[in-house]
Formats: structure tokens, C-alpha cells, sequence
């Protein structure tokens, strides 16, 4: 079994306060041990927008955002309308050398997991776990503007004898609000079952949007009798009826199902569990099945996919943050994200045994959908009810747990005696109890006007259909505002000459509309697009006028908890900086360090520290301090 040289856990949004209190109250032990034999930085900024593609792309190039062309989570493609941005959660958009192809050019192999922006991949050296968005299971178009990502099939849930909407009263079943705020809710639509003439129920596997199911599988069933202590599933009334079937018992979990269903490209190894939850009162429960995925798809190239479709586990990487809800359900995201744990754990295991790597990166999500759904009630904003406090650290106390079992495992199993290990967040998070509605604002000012909706309805900025002929600017992604410029829109109507005085306007817009009742302005800059160079932004993929907020318990229209605060944005609870803990031969061990860095000195140091070539494009610099004096003499 060959150790890696370097093992990069990536955690999103990780929370560096929360463990530091954790561990001084005695828990989380891995961490602990992580933390005393590392430096460990309180003060690393995120790039901006801090928004995780953004952020993980400077963590692979070491190269600011406008060297590596993520310049946030959407980007507008040339002569496009200003609403039919893209996705730049999809590698073809970077532009620069990821630290990892830098290190291949002198034979360094590497695995990558999970890591957004990091697929397809641009070396046959690198083995790629999803990284076309930021899980395995679902992926982002590269050329189409859409919310949604490409997913096999979506999970499943089926209701008996209760109803979802009584379950989960606080929201309608489909209502979406704003990430960061508290999300009761159970976002998963019911899927439809009937009877068969022998009495089991057929429950249907429904595709849930019309980009699901690209590669076609046939439609497929599941068949399910109800028993004293739950349910038996079958992938057949033929299989039921011999009796081999998977037992399901009340809260708990099926074995890990592989089905062979036919999709284009033949017959594939899809791999399922299934769960069986109470709903309600009344004896009704719910049956929820995980998503379709066939490894096969996720994973490059061909003989690594090939390999790892053998690994009986499911990599149910997203559907957890369906479960992370209120009333009760919230063990079932945790199980979710302890399977794709152990998925990885074995992907791992497989790789030092037939194909070992010198560099291991892989990126865990779920600490980042705890800030979003969580955040600001766990810092008390947003007048939370005791029971919702408690839910939240809750929340708090087991994905943390899950992650520091992680680490524990990667002691026991992975890391050598010399294998630099680091453990690095995108970015951190802030609480919040106002939402800047930048279209809002726009169109208070008459820069941004709507076709009037044929009912008269007020619909989600999203969903509104935007008249262009009277529209002079439009907001994209985290941090940009472009002006709906002639000849370069289309239905562009703002003068060339007009260019500077509209955006001034937007800017003034901006600055007049972000004051709280305290008098505190929560914009922390506005300014047009060539002075943007100080938060490494600037280039031809950015907005005409940049922004960005500067916490002050007020979030984003998109992120909430990160996304629009600027890189050096902190609260009385919460902070943007991210996560770094850096240990290995030549590190200095247990240090806190609280001089400022970047996470664009991320890969120039790893690079150092581990002899590979710099990464072609980095604007980054090695973090000296961190590493012992006498390295020099010693090496
Ligand atoms: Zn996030």
C-alpha cells in the first residue's frame, strides 16, 4: 500500500472558531491531533467573490480569479444575454494550471475528489472523481444557463398514508428560500406507486426535471410488500415472489442494491440504498430511495472508472441536503453523507493498492450546506426558537463529527510519516438576518425594469421575465453588475458614450440602497470594473461595476453566508476566513498563526514544500513562516 505525498482534505465552509471551541471542550480528537501537529492560520482569506468556485479554483492554480478566469459562480459568455449566464462551476472555464498538472509534468499522479472546477481532466495522470460542479453525482452544463445540474435520476420518495405537507408544515413541499436562511422543509417531490394485481405496490422511478437521465436508462421499478417490522423491495414481482428481496426495517437502511439497468452506453452497474422513515401520526411512513448513479460516469479516466465501478457503495453525494430538515430527519442526511464517506474511504483504499497516487485531494460539501441551513440561527440572529437552536447545533456537533471520524480514518489508514497533510476550506461563513436584493434596488432606480406579468403575479427576480428595450444594468452572480451595453447585448440600449454615467448610476444605486437602521453601510465597495484588481478581479469575465458586502449580519442575494462578503469579513460570530491547517516533514508543528494569507499561497506553497514545479499561473506566494527554520539544512 503506497501512501500519498500529499493528502488535501478539502472542507467547505469549514468553520475554524467551531473546532477551536470544540476541542477545547475535549472533543473531536482527530481534529485535535490534526491541529497540534500543524500550523494552523486564523487568518486566510478567501478569494472573491467567496463563493466556492471561485475559491476552490484559486486553491488548485494558486492564481487569483482574474489569471484563472472563475471570476464567480456564473459568468456571462460573449454577445449573451445578461440572464443567460453559465455555470463556471465547469473546468472549461479555467484558465489556469491546476497544481496538480503542475506536478504531473515531473510524473506526479494524482486522485481528485469532489473538488468543483476540477473535471474534466486536462492530464492522464490525474484520476477525477466528479469535479464537472462540486459532487460526483450530478454535473453542470458547460454552455447553458440553468439552476439545475445533469443528474442520472434524482432520489426518490414515496408517501403512505400521510401527506408531505402535514409533515413538514412550516413550507409548501417545492417552496425555495433563500440559502441561508432556516430551511424546514423537504425539498424532494413525491414520486408516484400503484398496486399490482398481486397486491405489492410498484413504486415508479420518475425523472424530477428534463435534464435528468441524459444517457436515457430504460424505465424501472420497485416493487414493495409491507411487513410487521417494515418492507421487503424487490427489483421485480418475479424476484418478490421468490423471495429475494431486500428487508428494510423502520428507520433504518437496505444494503447497498445493484441493479444492472440499460442506459446508451449498454448495460451499467447503477447502485441504490433505500430507507424507511415514519411520517406522521397516523402509522404513514415514506420510502426514500437514493439516486441513480453509475460510477461509471463520474469517474476518469476509463480504467479508473472501470475499476471503481466494482466498489459496492453508493455515492449519494447531494441528496442529503434534502434531509437536513426540522422535524427529525436530519440522521437520515448524516447516513447520506457516511455512505459517500465510505464510498470515498474504499476509492482510497482501492488506489494505494493498484494504482497509487503521490497527490490525494478530495473535498468534503456537507460543512457548507450546515452554514447555509444553519448559520444564522446557530449565531442567534434571525430570532430563533430554542428547539431551532438546538437543532442547529446539532447540526453543528454531527457533521463536524463525521468529519473528524474522516480524519481519524486518514491517520489510521493513508498518511504516512511524510505525507504532507492539509486541511483547507473555500471559505468560511457569516450569519445573517437581511438579504441585499441587489435587482431590487436596480429596479427602484429604474435601471432594471420587468414585463408585467400576465396575472399580475410577483415572481422570484429568477423567474421574471426581463424587459430589456427599457434596461440599462442587470446583476450576475455574486458580485457583478453589467450594463446592458449596445452592440454588445443583445437588445443593448445603452449608448457607448453613455458607458461611464450609467455606471455611476449603478454604483450610486448600490451605495444608496445598502444602509441598515443603524446607519451602517453594509456595502463594503462599489467600484467600476478597472479598479477591481485589488480583490484579484478585473478582466473582460467580470460585470461592469464590482460590490461587495462587508458582513455586517447581512448576506447575499445568492449564498447568504458567503458568497458577497468580502474576503477579510467578520462578525461578532461569524468570519469569511477559511480553514487551513498545514502539517508535515519541514512544517513547524502547532503553531496558531494569525499573519495574514491567502489561498492563492495555497498551491505555491504545497508545491514548495513538496519539490513539484510552481503551478504555471500562480499570482500566489509561499508561505515561509510556516515551515522550519533549518529546512534548508536538513533537505
Ligand atoms: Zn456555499
Amino acid at each position: 500500500m503506497k501512501k500519498p505525498e500529499l493528502f488535501l482534505l478539502g472542507v467547505d465552509g469549514g468553520m475554524t472558531s467551531y473546532i477551536t471551541e470544540q476541542i477545547e471542550k475535549g472533543k473531536l480528537p482527530n481534529l485535535k491531533k490534526a491541529f497540534s501537529e500543524s500550523c494552523v492560520l486564523t487568518d486566510c482569506r478567501p478569494a472573491y467573490p467567496s463563493i466556492s468556485a471561485t475559491c476552490w479554483a484559486t486553491i488548485q492554480t494558486g492564481a487569483s480569479p482574474h489569471m484563472h478566469g472563475i471570476t464567480d459562480e456564473n459568468i456571462v459568455p460573449e454577445g449573451a444575454y445578461l440572464n443567460e449566464f453559465v455555470s463556471a462551476y465547469h473546468g472549461d472555464y479555467l484558465m489556469a494550471e491546476r497544481f496538480w498538472e503542475a506536478a504531473a509534468r515531473i510524473g506526479k499522479k494524482s486522485l481528485i475528489a469532489d473538488f468543483c472546477v476540477s473535471g474534466p481532466a486536462r492530464t492522464d495522470l490525474a484520476r477525477t472523481v466528479g469535479g464537472i460542479g462540486s459532487v460526483a453525482d450530478s454535473r453542470v452544463l458547460a454552455t447553458e444557463q440553468t439552476l439545475r445540474t445533469v443528474k442520472e435520476i434524482s432520489e426518490q420518495l414515496y408517501v403512505f398514508d400521510a401527506d408531505v405537507s402535514s409533515i413538514f408544515p412550516s413550507l409548501p413541499a417545492f417552496a425555495m428560500t433563500a440559502s441561508g436562511k432556516w430551511q424546514p422543509q423537504i425539498k424532494l417531490q413525491q414520486s408516484k406507486y400503484d398496486k399490482t394485481d398481486k397486491g405489492y405496490f410498484r413504486l415508479h422511478v420518475e425523472k424530477k426535471n428534463d435534464l435528468e437521465n441524459p444517457f436515457n436508462i430504460e424505465e424501472f421499478y420497485w416493487y414493495m410488500d409491507v411487513t410487521k417490522k417494515g418492507i421487503n423491495i424487490a427489483v421485480s414481482e418475479k424476484d418478490m415472489q421468490a423471495g429475494k428481496y431486500y428487508e428494510v426495517p423502520m428507520n433504518g437502511w437496505s444494503e447497498v442494491i445493484k441493479r444492472t439497468l440499460k442506459d446508451d452506453n449498454g448495460p451499467g452497474n447503477y447502485r441504490f440504498r433505500i430507507k424507511l422513515l415514519p411520517a406522521g401520526k397516523n402509522g404513514g411512513f415514506m420510502v426514500f430511495i437514493t439516486s441513480a448513479v453509475n460510477m461509471y460516469n463520474a469517474l476518469s479516466p476509463e480504467s479508473f472508472a472501470k475499476r471503481a465501478d466494482n466498489i459496492d457503495e453508493i455515492c449519494s453525494s447531494n441528496s442529503y441536503a434534502h434531509f437536513l430538515t426540522r422535524e427529525g430527519n436530519i440522521d437520515t442526511a448524516f447516513e447520506l453523507i457516511e455512505f459517500k464517506n465510505e464510498w470515498w474511504k474504499k476509492i482510497i483504499l482501492d488506489a494505494m493498492e493498484n494504482d497509487p497516487a503521490d497527490i490525494m485531494a478530495f473535498v468534503m460539501g456537507h460543512p457548507d450546506s450546515i452554514n447555509h441551513m444553519y448559520r444564522s440561527i446557530f449565531e442567534g440572529l434571525q430570532n430563533p426558537t430554542e428547539e431551532q437552536s438546538a437543532v442547529a447545533k446539532y447540526a453543528y456537533k454531527r457533521a463536524y463529527e463525521i468529519l473528524d471520524d474522516f480524519i481519524g480514518w486518514l491517520y489510521e489508514h493513508v498518511l504516512g510519516e511524510d505525507t504532507v497533510f492539509m486541511i483547507i476550506g473555500d471559505h468560511g461563513s457569516i450569519g445573517f438576518n437581511r438579504t441585499v436584493l441587489v435587482h431590487d434596488y436596480l429596479e427602484k432606480e429604474g435601471l432594471l425594469n420587468y414585463l408585467p406579468e400576465p396575472d399580475g403575479k410577483r415572481l422570484y427576480w429568477r423567474n421574471r421575465r426581463i424587459d430589456w428595450k427599457n434596461t440599462k444594468a442587470f446583476p450576475v452572480g455574486c458580485a457583478n453588475v453589467y450594463v446592458n451595453l449596445k452592440g454588445r447585448q443583445p437588445e443593448g440600449i445603452v449608448e457607448p458614450e453613455d458607458y461611464d454615467k450609467t455606471v455611476n448610476e449603478i454604483i450610486k444605486a448600490l451605495y444608496k440602497h445598502h444602509w441598515n437602521e443603524k446607519g451602517q453601510c453594509y456595502i463594503a465597495f462599489a467600484v467600476e470594473k478597472q479598479q477591481a484588481g485589488f480583490v484579484g478581479l478585473g478582466t473582460e469575465r467580470v460585470g461592469d461595476v464590482l460590490y461587495g458586502l462587508s458582513g455586517n449580519t447581512t448576506g447575499g442575494y445568492i449564498g447568504g453566508v458567503h458568497a458577497c462578503q468580502i474576503p477579510s469579513a467578520k462578525t461578532a460570530t461569524g468570519d469569511i476566513r477559511c480553514l487551513f491547517a498545514l502539517s508535515g516533514k519541514n512544517v513547524k508543528k502547532g503553531q496558531i498563526i494569525d499573519r495574514p494569507a491567502n489561498i492563492e499561497d495555497v498551491a505555491p506553497t504545497l508545491c514548495y514544500l513538496l519539490k513539484y514545479p510552481q503551478p504555471a499561473d500562480a499570482t500566489g506566494g509561499v508561505l515561509f513562516h510556516l515551515f522550519e527554520d533549518d529546512m534548508y539544512q536538513k533537505s
